[in-house]
């Protein structure tokens, strides 16, 4: 397997039957990620959305006023509720983006050949003037210079500039709406991330009780420091990956990140386009391999914002990044403002469920479990040696005990996150007493999350986690169940371990029961 091939090799039928693989049948593995907005933003569609199978909700803060923010992530705690699911929500952070100023309702359709006046200030747009809320604009264009819109699909060249504005002539053509970001071929305008706006609204939202943050345009790890001072500890934080430079300080990143996106719109645009395909695979198989949770991003399910059915390309594109390993599969557009964001939904599940049937994990497992005995992998872990190990046993456990769970007991989540790197077959519970880490863990490929009370030992967690599982009926009876757990999370069992110098905190008991 090559470093760009796929995480996840396609192996015919006979080969995934032999292997013992418990797919057929079984729950989506993989999770959906769908953004919210004037679409899709009423409680009962919400409700609807997560019973199609939305597992974490993304609010786009780039668009929109904070206050419709803040209710929408009211409706979707009302909505979760009352399906009774645990649902994450993730607050995008806009970054150092410039958008253009508003086009009218219905958007505005640009023609190739035509020319259109840029300017900068606010106002609003249409298809014969852009109004670019960057004082400078004119500074960074002169003839020649493109100027990309969205997410690249619109471009123009700029024929002359003067003291008011630019005259552009558009070369790519399309339909554009709301406020799109727009991208100039020069490098100056890379500003710092987080902006000031980025921080006053990640305290906003942390306030809120927003279980994930996006910090958009990282470029080192340093970038999301200033973000998680803000955030202290009140939500994780998601790294998009859409700048050149994140690319390259990819490990750094996703080692002091708490989930990662593949934002494939801008990183088309600062990267080659022609290296997304690859650079995804690329970040999707780091991420595996150290435990991060992984999102496929953009234009998914696109021209389903207006038509009924997904191109076949569209459909292609979901199935791979299965086999990528991706943790997450992510709607833009098509849940905020298309059609029927209920249908791209049951859309994407049924494409991602298909896909997961032609993939095998278990080859995926066990290169896991080399790779991770190797000194590199301990370069850029993200998991302490003790619990990779433990989930490593527990990954050839469930399969020689033929295994129906995996309950992983965890406080934080890092337990079931560190199990799920192995892709297994059988099927994974996290369980803890936090509710904003039982909702962290709906991102995570293949964990079911649920909701327990704190115990004082292992013996009394362990039962409670197969009550809870069998309560869930994520269970049965005659089932043989793996389960994990830390032994420091007692401090009073723990005490004659400690006693002896063991040092807590890992994942360090592994047992394997029948439930009569
Ligand atoms: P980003 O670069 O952050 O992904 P984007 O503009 O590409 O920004 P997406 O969230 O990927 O935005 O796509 C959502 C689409 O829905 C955009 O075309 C946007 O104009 C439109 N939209 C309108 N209102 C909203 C809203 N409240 N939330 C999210 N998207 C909205
Ligand atoms: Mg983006
Ligand atoms: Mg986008």
């Amino acid at each position: 397997m090559g470093v760009h091939g796929a995480l996840i090799d396609h192996e015919n039928e006979r080969r995934s039957s032999l292997t013992g693989d418990r797919q057929t049948g079984m729950n989506r593995r993989t999770k959906i990620v769908a953004t919210i907005g004037p679409a899709s933003d009423s409680v009962e569609m919400l409700r609807d959305l997560i019973v199609a199978g939305v597992q974490v909700v993304r609010l786009n803060l780039s668009h929109g006023p904070i206050d419709d923010h803040l209710v929408r992530l009211e409706r979707v705690r009302q909505a979760a509720e009352d399906v009774d699911r645990h649902v994450a929500v993730l607050a995008d952070l806009p970054g150092p983006k410039i958008r253009a100023g508003e086009f009218p309702a219905g958007g505005a359709r640009f023609v190739a050949g035509k020319t259109i006046r840029v300017r900068p200030g606010s106002g609003p747009s249409d298809a014969n003037i852009l109004h670019v809320p960057y004082p400078t604009l004119l500074n960074d264009l002169s003839p020649g210079s493109r100027v990309q819109l969205g997410d690249g699909a619109i471009s123009m060249s700029v024929l002359e500039v003067d003291d008011v504005e630019a005259t552009a002539k558009i070369e790519t053509g399309g339909h554009t709406s709301g406020e799109p970001g727009v991208h100039l071929s020069s490098e100056t305008l890379r500003l710092a991330t987080p902006t000031d706006e980025d921080l006053e609204l990640a305290e906003t939202m942390a306030n809120a009780g927003v279980e994930f943050l996006a910090v958009s345009f990282v470029r080192r790890s340093a970038d999301l420091d200033r973000v998680r001072d803000v955030v202290a500890g009140r939500a994780q934080l998601v790294a998009k990956i859409e700048t050149r430079s994140s690319v390259e300080y990819l490990h750094e990143i996703v080692e002091a990140s708490d989930a990662v996106m593949v934002a494939r719109g801008d990183l088309g645009i600062d990267c080659p386009i022609e290296d997304v395909p690859h650079l995804q695979k690329k970040i999707v198989r780091h991420c595996v391999e150290v435990g991060v949770p992984v999102i496929t991003a953009t234009q998914m399910l696109e021209s389903m914002i207006t038509a009924p059915t997904p191109t076949r390309a569209e459909v292609s594109d979901i199935a791979n990044a299965v086999f990528d390993g991706t943790d997450a599969v992510m709607l833009s557009g098509e849940t905020a403002i298309g059609r029927d964001p209920v249908g791209v939904v049951e859309t994407m599940a049924k494409v991602a469920v298909r896909a997961e049937s032609e993939a095998s994990y278990r080859r995926w497992a066990e290169r896991l479990g080399r790779v991770q005995r190797d000194q590199e992998y301990w370069a850029t872990r993200s998991i302490d040696p003790i619990t990779a190990a433990v989930t490593h046993a527990a990954s050839l456990a469930a399969v020689d005990a033929n295994a129906a769970a995996i309950l992983c007991c965890t406080h934080s989540g890092r337990t079931a996150r560190a199990m799920a790197r192995f892709r297994p077959g059988a099927r994974m519970i996290g369980l803890s007493p936090d509710l904003a880490m039982v909702r962290t863990m709906a991102l995570s490929w293949g964990v079911e999350p649920l909701q327990v009370a704190t115990y004082d030992s292992t013996d009394e967690m362990a039962a409670s986690a197969i009550e809870t599982a069998l309560e869930a009926q994520k269970i049965s009876h005659g089932d043989t169940v793996l389960i994990l757990a830390g032994t420091a999370s007692s401090a009073q069992q723990a005490e004659p371990l400690l006693a002896a110098g063991a040092v807590g905190a890992a994942t360090d008991v592994l047992r394997i029961v029948s439930v009569a």
